[in-house]
């Protein structure tokens, strides 16, 4: 049997290389946040991340989008026996205030480039402002692994990768993904 990486990679996830993730992306105009177009973009977001074992949030630019949304899986949300959570979604988000503290936070990887982790530098808290899908204006504080991912995310959004900022940076191949072919 020859052994298969399982869903460890999705070819609608652009990689490093491509330049579409250097880009700052724009903001969605308020009257289209509810536009069958965004509402379908989301959802291939979702479905793509879906696809990832291991991915926690997905940002439009990773799909060749330049447009300032992500997506956080619910997977993130839930806790241990508890129920299902729905992905949550992010549009315009800015932060409006971070920690002075910050942590080397360690493990950071990303669905555009596989396989290497590293160590990043992130603010222990963050608070963001955002739109969700019915438009509504939120506002959301987050700390631990929820903070590190809305900063990871916004990144995206700036054209910015975590390697630019990681140190210790080294290749981990997902061993543990490679399944025998069924
Ligand atoms: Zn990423």
């Amino acid at each position: 049997m020859i052994p298969k990486v399982h869903e460890t990679t999705n070819e609608k996830i652009l990689s490093q290389e491509d330049s579409r993730l250097r880009e700052a992306s724009h903001d969605v105009p308020f009257d289209e946040i509810k536009s069958p177009k965004i509402k379908k973009l989301v959802k291939e977001m979702s479905d793509i991340l879906a696809t990832q074992d291991d991915g926690v949030a997905i940002a439009a630019p990773q799909i060749g989008v330049n447009l300032r949304i992500f997506v956080v899986s619910g997977k993130v949300f839930e806790h241990e026996n508890g129920p299902k959570m729905p992905d949550r979604v992010y549009i315009n988000p800015v932060i409006i205030r971070a920690s002075k503290k910050t942590i080397l936070k360690s493990g950071e990887g990303c669905l555009s480039v596989r396989w290497l982790y590293g160590k990043v530098v992130r603010h222990t808290n963050v608070t963001i402002e955002y739109y969700d899908q019915n438009r509504n204006h939120n506002k959301r504080g987050a700390g631990g692994l929820l903070a590190h991912i809305f900063q990871h995310e916004i990144d995206h959004l700036d054209g910015i990768l975590f390697i630019d900022k990681a140190v210790e940076v080294e290749e981990i191949l997902p061993e543990e993904n490679i399944q025998d072919e069924k």
